[in-house]
């Protein structure tokens, strides 16, 4: 059964419990998966899922902000470390992987990747592309956040499974997650805090239920938590828009998909 495992769920400021939002989707067959996102601290993330080595074959970068492609560098130097030897191809908007080459090129004395003890390969991809990540047919989503983003929708046996990404609400987001099984929204902030969400181009709670019941989604998952440990409060806005199931995961959850 397809898998999927909530490596981080904080927002750009961590917490004691909340790493930076990261995710994997394993595939429903015993073939390596995918890594959405590589902020905070990815490869220990990944160590306490059993999922470093060779476990994930592709890495989608949703955008480029610090907490979703900081670690790069060092994710790539830990799975070198490590002994990863299977070829990783990473994914990305074109400016996600201009930075991501600058990234890179900044640790060019140390990082060398055209002498790597893995192959690693970069995939760009534009709003609208159909992919194949992780054998998993998908299907990329522009968002509207304040550098350019992409959201993602998984057509998995059972049905479809779209993750927003950092994004404000925006209509393409019922042609990402229209009719998923599962929704997975970014919810940074509170209603109170919703000045502060347009600014920063994020999500509340209660637009996150909005989006879900726009969308039809069967249950809604909450990552990106930025209001520390309110989560009542996150779950009670949540669910006056949404009527659905709503999750609030912690970091390490695994849910069967
Ligand atoms: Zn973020
Ligand atoms: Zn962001």
């Amino acid at each position: 059964m397809a898998e999927l495992v909530f490596l981080g769920t904080g927002a750009a400021l961590p917490t004691a419990t909340r790493s930076n939002t990261a995710l994997a989707f394993l595939p429903d067959v015993a073939a390596p998966g995918l890594l959405v996102d590589c902020g905070g601290d990815i490869y220990s993330a990944l160590l306490k899922a059993d999922l470093a080595g060779d476990a994930l074959s592709d890495l989608f970068i949703t955008h480029a902000h610090i907490d979703h492609i900081g670690s790069l560098p060092s994710l790539l130097e830990s799975f070198r470390l490590g002994g990863r030897g299977a070829a990783l191809r990473i994914w990305g908007l074109r400016e996600v992987l201009a930075v991501a080459h600058r990234l890179i090129d900044a640790f060019d004395f140390e990082l060398t990747l055209d002498s790597w003890s893995f192959p690693v390969a970069f995939a760009p991809v534009a709003h609208g592309d159909t992919i194949q990540l992780a054998g998993m047919p998908a299907r990329v989503v522009a968002m509207d956040h304040t550098v350019p983003s992409a959201g993602l929708r998984l057509d998995l046996p059972g049905g479809a499974v779209a993750y927003t990404c950092d994004t404000q609400p925006n209509a393409n987001i019922t042609t990402l997650g229209e009719g998923a099984r599962l929704l997975i929204t970014e919810c940074t902030y509170l209603r109170a805090q919703e000045p502060y969400a347009r600014v920063s181009k994020h999500m509340t709670a209660y637009e996150a239920g909005q989006q879900a019941a726009a969308c039809g989604a069967g249950r809604l998952a909450l990552v990106h938590i930025g209001v520390g440990d309110a989560l009542d409060a996150v779950r009670g806005e949540a669910a006056e828009s949404f009527a659905g199931e709503v999750l609030i995961p912690n970091d390490g959850d695994r849910i069967a998909l």
